[in-house]
């Protein structure tokens, strides 16, 4: 019975709201792109970080390389092709330009580079796919608006929303309300990483900012009231349970997608870093029916929620939703 129940997640299509490409890069192209073979010890955490500095110490080689339009578009390529693999129909991949930025490289160059590997990938697998551009927290605001103001002219394009993330506690989310309200102005979605560590507030002002989803929202657990307003609002909460597990957001008896599901939180489930956190989406399938009693069913509403929340277009919408 229980293999099964593997064999049929296996099978089941799929689908990733969250996923960082930086920290989803095959071993493979790392090694083309670096020129030498990289150890599972570099970018890999093992099954419990000692902190978030040696969790995020597995994005260092990764970034090297995608310093190049060559390697920004070979990891793409690599990227989705390797998702086909486990029967993902839909994918929103998402990185922060201005880590690639420097001298020799300006912002639209970079998106580009990322677009054509996907593109290039796009016509040997099925599977559907959007860019989320991440305006990461440590970066200067300005420089961050206009990285979204060149994201705009890409959006229904290849892109289709913008992101908030990188160190949630140094930085309180109202910093941020000027940057997200300029998003609004675009006409871009967004999503936010929020309520990863600590502060259910980040979570309620990233709401009121505007977001359509949060990145985590861990911090929810508990919380009737605020989960609530995200109840009310529709908002889409993407869950990554092993790299929450690994950095400690939460421990693993007090993981509360059972709790968000019994609050009728719109829950999805999303790996977040498939290199770095070892995982895919077939793992976070297996591990929430393994440790959470997640049924059959469930993970079907999981899915059906990430059709709804994704940042799709309705026809993509559409034939998604009749595959669950
Ligand atoms: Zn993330």
């Amino acid at each position: 019975m229980k293999e099964r129940l593997t064999d049929r997640i296996k099978a089941m299509p799929k689908i990733d709201l969250h996923c960082h490409l930086d920290g989803s890069m095959t071993l493979e192209s790392v090694e083309r792109i670096l020129g030498r073979r990289a150890g599972a010890e570099e970018l890999q955490v093992r099954e419990r970080c000692r902190d978030l500095a040696e969790y995020l110490d597995r994005f260092r080689l990764p970034l090297q390389c995608i310093q190049t339009e060559a390697g920004l578009r070979t990891a793409a390529r690599e990227f989705l092709l390797d998702v086909a693999g486990e029967n993902i129909r839909y994918i929103e991949v998402r990185f922060a330009p201005l880590s690639s930025v420097h001298e020799g490289l300006d912002c639209r160059k970079v998106v580009e580079a990322v677009l054509d590997g996907l593109r290039e990938a796009e016509d040997r697998c099925r599977v559907a796919w959007n860019v989320i551009a991440c305006a990461m927290r440590h970066h200067k605001k300005e420089d961050s608006l206009a990285m979204m103001k060149i994201c705009r002219e890409y959006l229904g394009n290849g892109l289709c929303a913008v992101d908030l993330a990188g160190d949630e506690a140094s930085f309180p989310m109202k910093d941020f309300r000027d940057l997200f309200s300029e998003a609004g102005k675009l006409g871009i979605p967004f999503t936010i990483h929020a309520g990863e560590c600590g502060r259910v507030e980040n979570v309620l002002e990233a709401v009121a900012c505007g977001a359509a989803r949060i990145g985590h929202g861990i911090a929810l657990k508990g919380h009737p009231r605020a989960q609530r307003i995200c109840v009310d609002g529709r908002i889409g909460l993407e869950l990554c349970p092993t790299s929450n597990l690994q950095t400690r957001a939460a421990d693993k008896d007090g993981y509360p997608i059972r709790e968000f599901l019994d609050a009728g939180l719109l829950v999805t489930l999303n790996t977040d870093n498939r290199t770095v956190s070892n995982t895919n989406m077939t793992g976070e399938m297996e591990l929430v029916t393994q440790e959470y009693g997640i049924t059959e069913e469930e993970l079907l509403q999981l899915c059906r929620n990430a059709v709804e929340v994704s940042f799709a277009g309705d026809q993509v919408k559409h034939r998604l939703l009749s595959l669950f």
